[in-house]
């Protein structure tokens, strides 16, 4: 785990007991430069001020999104951000073997960590909040613990999983799937961006080493409890009136492919009766997309289409629209994929269309462990406070995220913060300071919970 030349030793120790110093890898993001003073403010002041050095980070002046790519400028730049705020801490900072980061109070080989953490890359023009409020309220929640004096009873890390959004190679959650075993080392090397260039040239060229990828089960099995914050992305807490929930499970979701076939002909001379215009019975599907999603609370969208000849005289040959579909359990999905399905037959026998439909690809429901997630709501509903007693929302997610990939191996458990929007992958998505907040007490809370005695 050494790279000769980079190592250096880690800093934090758990209080109380004396912890061994074992060296760990780092990554080039420099380091042993910053000395601010230990963050004793309360989690407003620490949130703000962590806040405002990364927003400028990656931020396109043009739009005002994020363009926060692995391997890239700006994805260094947030690496560098991430390496000082755990040495400003005292905390032992490490790169794993597939660049993931990770800071570390008490022994990084300590066994039934607790570990926090999000990612800091973002979509293409994506919003400040989406991965980079759970880094920055994991900092936020470890100084407030520490100004709370609590004591450290478990090994406890902050992470930030390299590559989640797949902006630039296409696949999400790289760093995560690397190390839980999810994605082989031989799919890793053939991941291309759009110039070219594979995942293996792009680490390098950032100063990691690629040699090293794959999977980690042995730094998973030392975690006994993985907790990601994350801006809700959706409305259910802005409908519930709470700053705060807890995830149950990802939802199920797929992508299938739907290819109707009519016959090209020209749009000026071709009378109606005579046509046979697949346009016409992607339309109705579509509609019956939406009924059908209506109907048994279920997300469908039809959000890309091809057509040939394209052209704006022609009535097309062929339209290809793509389904992308999510609901909370497998049932449902089913449900709602066949209705739409049956549909799109229907009206495509009637008008002499020819279809066929492709499952592209397909992810299961994550069930984030009861456990756990009750552990969270015991933890969060028996605060003292304004919300005594209040029970916290338990929802669930159409997005995935590296808890999802994760929790197959390590227990795992997501808390959201309201967005009151609901948009997200956008310039817009926003999160109020006051909820944020709100969210750094309530990770505090549940970290005081499960790693302090
Ligand atoms: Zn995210």
């Amino acid at each position: 785990m050494t790279v000769p030349g980079t190592a250096g030793s880690v800093g934090g120790s758990l209080s109380g007991a004396g912890s061994p110093a074992p060296t760990l890898r780092h990554g080039p993001e420099g380091g042993g430069d910053t000395s601010p003073a230990p963050r004793n403010e309360g989690p407003q002041l620490s949130f703000q001020g962590m806040w405002k050095e990364l927003a400028p980070i990656g931020r396109h002046p043009g739009s005002g999104g994020y363009r926060r790519y692995a391997w890239t400028a700006a994805d260094g730049d947030c690496r560098v951000w991430f390496r000082a705020q755990a040495e400003a801490r005292g905390l032992g900072y490490e790169v794993d073997r597939n660049g993931n980061q990770w800071a570390w109070l008490g022994d990084p080989l300590g066994d039934d960590a607790v570990v926090t953490g999000s990612h800091l890359d973002s979509v293409p023009d994506g919003g400040a909040f989406d991965g980079p409020l759970g880094v920055v309220s994991s900092f936020a929640a470890f100084d407030e613990l520490r100004r709370r004096g609590a004591e450290f009873t478990r090994p406890f890390a902050i992470t930030n999983f390299g590559d989640e959004e797949g902006a630039r190679f296409g696949l999400a959650c790289v760093g995560s799937r690397l190390a839980a075993g999810q994605l082989t080392v031989e799919k890793a090397h053939q991941l291309r961006d759009g110039d070219g260039i594979t995942l293996p040239q792009a680490m390098e060229a950032a100063g990691y080493d690629p040699e090293t990828i794959g999977p980690d089960p042995e730094r998973l099995a030392r975690i006994g409890a993985f907790v990601e914050l994350h801006v809700e992305q959706g409305r259910s807490l802005d409908l519930t009136g709470d700053p705060v929930g807890i995830a149950s499970a990802i939802w199920p979701h797929g992508r299938w492919r739907f290819d109707f076939r009519g016959e090209a002909n020209h749009a000026g001379t071709t009378r109606l009766v005579d046509r046979r215009d697949p346009m016409l019975t992607y339309a109705e599907t579509v509609l019956a997309a939406r009924r059908e999603a209506q109907l048994t609370g279920a997300l469908a969208t039809f959000g890309k289409i091809a057509v040939e000849p394209n052209g704006v005289n022609a009535i097309p040959s062929l339209v290809r629209g793509w389904l992308d579909s999510r609901a909370a359990d497998q049932d449902t999905l089913d449900a709602v994929v066949a209705g739409i399905e049956r549909a799109a037959r229907e009206h495509a026998e009637r008008a002499g269309i020819d279809l066929d439909v492709v499952r592209e690809s397909f992810t299961p429901v994550v069930e984030f462990q009861h456990a756990l997630r009750d552990e969270l709501g015991k933890i969060l509903t028996g605060r003292g406070g304004d919300d005594a007693g209040r029970a916290v929302p338990v929802l669930g997610t159409g997005a995935g995220h590296d808890a999802g990939i994760l929790s197959a191996s390590v227990p795992t458990a997501m808390l959201f913060v309201r967005n009151p929007t609901g948009i997200s992958h956008s310039p817009a998505e926003h999160a109020a300071e006051d909820d944020c907040v709100a969210g750094v007490i309530a990770l505090a809370d549940v970290l005081e919970g499960l790693a302090c005695s």
